[in-house]
């Protein structure tokens, strides 16, 4: 059976959590999530949060066009060479400057310097999901993102 990750991350991809904070915010999603586990990671620079094999397509926020896979690979490349401190890369359809963060992933990927996981929460529990939002913001007072992954 694979496993199923909701990882929760800033909406900022260079914004950099306390560690009280996301422990706090750790607790409190345990108190009202049925999973696996619940884990909080910070990193020194920006990581790609991706949502595993469930990538099928990315497009441009600018003019919708659909990005190739080999050109967004190389955009990753080149962007991972500054340890992705900078994100911003030309569009290949309409030469708009855009960050990697910003491009429009099916299903949503981002960047973020922390995330907190949940493992395999328990399936019916989309609603808790959307509940947990509210409060995980508050606790964390920034804007959070949910990216979904099976691996
Ligand atoms: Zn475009």
């Amino acid at each position: 059976m694979s496993d199923y990750f909701v990882k929760i991350v800033p909406k900022d991809p260079f914004c950099k959590l306390s560690e009280q904070g996301l422990k706090r915010a750790e607790e409190s999603l345990k108190s009202k999530l049925s999973c696996d586990s619940i884990t909080a990671e910070c990193y020194d620079t920006p990581q790609f949060i991706d949502c595993g094999s469930d990538l099928e397509r990315i497009t441009c926020p600018e003019c919708g066009a659909d990005l190739d896979f080999g050109w967004w690979q190389e955009a990753m490349d080149h962007a991972y060479e500054s340890h992705f401190m900078s994100l911003e890369a030309e569009m290949p359809c309409c030469r708009k400057m855009v960050s990697l963060n910003n491009l429009e992933y099916y299903f949503p990927c981002a960047f973020a310097c922390c995330e907190i996981i949940v493992l395999n929460l328990n399936s019916g529990a989309d609603d808790a999901e959307n509940d947990i939002t509210d409060s995980v913001q508050k606790i964390l007072g920034t804007d959070i993102r949910i990216i979904r992954a099976h691996i």
